[in-house]
């Protein structure tokens, strides 16, 4: 079993999108800490994160621990200024596509939302994440949904466990 890499997007400094009091980054972060734990605790999984607590390391200390990982995903949240647009998808080289899609699917059948792109799978240079490095280094850039959509948020706060647990359920069938 090798080493799972799980990071949260943007940093301390660069909160990503904003919805009211809520940031990309401070949400990817619940994430990346909720994630990291069950696949340590329940499926007994060495993970590496980028941080702990509310630390947030920036995209270049992310990216090195990609490399020489089993899997590497970063959480992100999607935005946009259609605050109806939804649904999940997941950026990544196209090798990863069946995981990217694993992933997406589970965290689809825990919330409701729809698929995005291919089953959830868009190319590293789709979206506003183009050309990502992280991608490019051969992580998983994730977005379960859509920050700027007030509903999907609102789910979210409430089923925040429910999600990560379907999330991490995939990520470690992928890395088994
Ligand atoms: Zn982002």
């Amino acid at each position: 079993m090798g080493l799972i890499v799980i990071t949260a997007g943007h940093s301390n400094t660069d909160p990503g999108a904003v919805n009211g009091s809520h940031r990309e980054a401070e949400i990817a972060c619940e994430m990346r800490n909720i994630i990291a734990h069950i696949l340590r605790s329940d499926y007994g999984l060495t993970v590496k994160t980028d941080g702990t607590g509310n630390q947030n390391l920036p995209l270049r200390d992310a990216v090195k621990l990609v490399r020489g990982s089993a899997l590497a995903v970063e959480i992100h949240c999607n935005a946009a200024a259609n605050k109806r647009a939804t649904g999940i998808e997941a950026l990544a080289l196209s090798r990863h596509k069946a995981v990217c899609q694993a992933i997406c699917t589970a965290a689809a059948e825990a919330s409701g939302w729809k698929l995005r792109g291919d089953k959830g799978y868009k190319p590293d240079n789709a979206g506003q994440h183009r050309r990502l490095a992280y991608a490019q280094a051969g992580g998983i850039v994730f977005e379960p949904f859509f920050i700027s959509n007030d509903k999907d948020l609102a789910w979210y706060k409430e089923n925040t466990w429910k999600l990560c647990r379907a999330v991490a359920g995939a990520i470690a069938k992928a890395a088994a």
